[in-house]
């Protein structure tokens, strides 16, 4: 059993691999957990808008991952989880905010009777879509981009007003470059599976087990309070002391005696085991000297600079109320948010009489306008936006900014095939493991399914 082991990195990644190790080494183990900034949590951050925490990073969770409600549970915050609102999102598509239709699963329609109800496509655009019940297999490519899958089988109409905007609220990414596989391994493997998409998504609903109440459950969830809980819970957990903040990481160095010695400006750390669980562009300049070819797999990977503006306004100041989570805009209607999340309206925890918040993301894959705007020019062009889409004019409140450059990793065509040949690169640097969004899988609920793993890896040493 390693007796000391430092995790580089105190996102929800390495705060994760720290808490699994805790739970399966004990007390006995020596677990430092170094970051560059001034806090834990990485881009977990739950600042307070007019009194209301604002998840200004990740804002919800995958209910469905086993070892994320394993850490929420074991961390006693099983209580604390609340599901979001009913009313459903919207698109902003053909001059309108129009319901995203029930079953739409990453943008693919499964019933086209309420695609056309909803008027998000043209009726022509409608019937195109309905081409996949009829038209021959597609041959696909090994590794197809999302954009492969989905324009010859819905046509372009689809992709634009429904998978491009879906795709780019959650990572703010081009479907034309996403790897299928690494990005939405449920819809390749569906694409695999039968000749139409959606007769498969049709028979993958049907056979999937009702659950007990007819009620479903929500796919995406968050805690009371933000989730800056579940951060806090886990520095708890591993124990305040056992972190050292505002501690970068400059250099990696393996010892003569096969131990692992992380520099940092304050000083270095020297351990049996380490883990690097930051962006993959810091783990590449920490791997240089160990690996080009690893450091250069890792540079390979892309990454999107987003930012969001959440506004507070005082309910009379809308023209109406709110009902419903949000809206997705497309590429298509040349916007310059990506979409909006009515977080008031959308999670119990922040409804109330009084405030009505409004969080809009700008920046996607392609679309960094935001980066070189300043604050009161960032908010007046999300404002402006907002006055088109929504017929919000008044002067909101007050307001909350947050950055994100360098942010979203992009899964792109061949990402797989990537991961495989840096993990054998790795697999000789006997001690040293890579965790974290930047590997096999970007969201919260992966990160911890991988963190898990580590920590097991190195348990079992
Ligand atoms: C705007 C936004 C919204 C998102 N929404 C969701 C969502 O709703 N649901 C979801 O599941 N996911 C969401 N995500 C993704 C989620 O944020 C990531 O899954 C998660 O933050 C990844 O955790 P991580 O620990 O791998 O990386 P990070 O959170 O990036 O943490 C990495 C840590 O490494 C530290 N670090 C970097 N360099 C060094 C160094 N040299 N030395 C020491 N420390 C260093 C950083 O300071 C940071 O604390 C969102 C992301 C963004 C940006």
């Amino acid at each position: 059993m390693p007796s000391s082991i430092v995790i580089v990195g105190a996102g929800p990644a390495g705060l994760a691999t720290a808490t699994f190790l805790r739970w399966q080494l004990g007390p006995e183990t020596a677990i430092t957990v170094l970051d560059a900034r001034a806090e834990a949590g990485g881009k977990v951050r739950t600042p307070l808008l007019a009194g209301l925490p604002v998840d200004t990073g990740p804002d919800s969770l995958l209910a469905r991952g086993a070892e994320l409600r394993e850490l929420i549970d074991g961390l006693g915050l099983t209580d604390q989880i609340v599901e979001p609102m009913p009313g459903g999102a919207f698109i902003w598509s053909r001059g309108r905010l129009r319901p995203i239709p029930p079953g739409a699963t990453f943008g693919l329609p499964e019933r086209l009777l309420p695609v056309l109800r909803s008027g998000l496509l043209s009726p022509a655009g409608t019937l195109r879509a309905g081409l996949d019940v009829v038209l021959p297999r597609t041959a696909l490519p090994g590794d197809p981009s999302v954009g492969e899958l989905v324009r010859p089988r819905f046509g372009s109409e689809v992709y634009d007003r429904m998978v491009e905007p879906l795709l780019g609220g959650v990572h703010a990414g081009s479907p034309d470059l996403l790897s299928a596989g690494s990005t939405v391994p449920e819809i390749a493997a569906m694409a695999r599976t039968g000749r139409s998409m959606i007769l498969t998504m049709r028979d993958r609903r049907r056979a999937a087990p009702k659950p007990p109440d007819s009620k479903r459950p929500a796919a995406l969830v968050s805690l009371r309070g933000g989730l800056s809980r579940l951060t806090q819970a886990m520095v708890s957990e591993i124990g305040a002391d056992s972190l050292r903040l505002g501690s970068a990481a400059t250099g990696l160095a393996r010892e003569a005696d096969g131990r692992w010695t992380v520099t940092t400006p304050a000083g270095s750390h020297t351990a049996d085991i380490v883990v690097v669980a930051t962006p993959a562009y810091t783990a590449a300049d920490l791997l240089e000297p160990l690996s080009v070819e690893a450091a250069g797999i890792l540079r390979e990977t892309p990454y999107v600079d987003v930012a969001n503006v959440t506004l507070a306004y005082r309910p009379a100041e809308l023209p109406q109320a709110l009902t419903g989570t949000g809206f997705l805009v497309p590429p298509v209607e040349g916007a310059f948010i990506v979409g909006c999340t009515w977080l008031t309206s959308k999670w119990p925890h922040l409804a109330n009489e009084d405030v009505v918040l409004i969080k809009c993301m700008v920046g996607r894959w392609g679309d960094n306008r935001w980066l070189p705007m300043d604050d009161a020019e960032l908010e007046g062009r999300v404002r402006a936006d907002l006055a088109t889409i929504m017929g919000v004019v008044a002067e909101p409140f007050d307001r909350l900014v947050q950055r994100w450059p360098g942010a979203m990793p992009q899964y792109t065509v061949g990402h797989s095939a990537r991961m495989d040949r840096l993990d054998a690169l790795v697999e000789p640097l006997d001690g040293l493991l890579l965790t974290g969004s930047a590997y096999r899988g970007s969201g919260l609920a992966a990160c911890a399914t991988q963190a898990k793993a580590t920590a097991a890896r190195i348990a079992a040493r």
